[in-house]
């Protein structure tokens, strides 16, 4: 037992203090395989939500590679699967903002861009916490990019997006999307759940997206507790019943809105029905939206 429980010690004391049992850092996104990528900065966004920005590189001309990274992200809204490398697990994460790094850098004739997840560390979470005990400098291994939901513009009138929590992601690269389209006039509705103000994700960034774009992105909150009094925006409460079906009022078939759902469990569970685990299938629409008369056809959950 000595034997091991030194041996163990002696790998962690090199992966910790060496680079011995790192890979080589490419940072060159491959959807077939791992590959290291460094971590540039960790900006805290909540109490136990930050943004780590990852680096993208790309060889000086693009190959099948890099073709098929192009493909698959311009194809709607993507994920990346993130390995911890030590105990060889991964969890899903949607990159919130991204550059892919197309552009030739004209002072060191570099591509390179970056890749900026959000992420939720939870006190017993296994990948949450390694990508948190990461240091800038460090590297950290992905899988990516994963399509998670077909997108063409003009695919749908209006957008209503219901989220909960780090279920912000995907909508925030979504709306990213549209905003950042002058081809795409898609609008937008998103109804974000969150336990307090503070722990909202992203606040400001979202507010400054609303303010420039209030004509297409309508944006409320939902609090369960410690309403601040000058929010013109936020409400106490959950999204309910009630909450969603005034949230929808205006959703019109005929235009082929659809609703996107992204949140914990228990949310999804009451709002659409949880997806089937490990599955790509979405699994029957249930709770609130069914019950309002919605239909799989108009509805997604992430
Ligand atoms: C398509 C997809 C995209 C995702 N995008 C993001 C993202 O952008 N940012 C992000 O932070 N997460 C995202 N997630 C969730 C993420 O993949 C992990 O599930 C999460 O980070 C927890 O992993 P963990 O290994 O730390 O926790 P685990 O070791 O898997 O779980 C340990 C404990 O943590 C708690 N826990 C774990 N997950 C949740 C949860 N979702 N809600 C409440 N409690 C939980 C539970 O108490 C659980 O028992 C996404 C998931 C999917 C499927």
């Amino acid at each position: 037992m000595e034997v091991i429980g030194g041996t163990a010690a002696f790998i962690y004391y090199l992966h910790l203090y060496t680079d011995i049992l790192k890979p080589k850092v490419t940072s060159r996104l491959s959807p077939e395989s791992y590959t290291p990528f460094k971590l540039i900065s960790v900006t805290q966004d909540t109490a136990d939500t930050s943004i780590f920005r990852f680096e993208i590189k790309r060889p000086r001309f693009d190959n099948e590679q890099e073709k098929l990274v192009d493909k698959i992200v311009s194809q709607g809204a993507w994920a990346v699967n993130v390995k911890d490398h030590l105990v060889q697990t991964f969890r899903t994460y949607t990159p919130i903002a991204y550059k892919m790094g197309t552009e030739v850098d004209e002072q060191t004739g570099a591509r390179s861009g970056y890749v900026d997840l959000v992420v939720k560390r939870y006190p017993s979470g296994s990948l949450s916490r390694f990508i948190h005990g990461t240091r800038v400098g460090d590297q950290i291994e992905m899988r990516g990019p994963i399509l998670t939901w077909p997108y063409q513009p003009g695919s749908h009138g209006r957008i209503y997006m219901i989220a909960g929590g780090t279920g912000i992601a995907p909508m925030l690269q979504i709306i990213e999307r549209i905003i950042n389209d002058p081809m795409d006039n898609t609008k937008i509705s998103l109804l974000y759940g969150s336990p307090t103000e503070e722990t909202i994700i992203l606040r400001p960034h979202i507010e400054k997206l609303r303010a420039e774009h209030g004509d297409r992105l309508q944006v409320s909150y939902l609090v369960d507790r410690g309403l601040a009094k000058n929010s013109d925006n936020v409400q106490l409460g959950i999204p309910d019943r009630s909450a969603i079906e005034k949230f929808t009022d205006e959703f019109d078939k005929s235009a082929s809105d659809i609703v996107l759902v992204c949140g914990p469990d228990q949310m999804m569970h009451a709002v659409c029905g949880t997806r089937p685990v490990g599955s790509p299938q979405q699994g029957p629409l249930q709770g609130i939206l069914k019950d309002l008369g919605f239909t799989s056809a108009s509805v997604f959950k992430f």
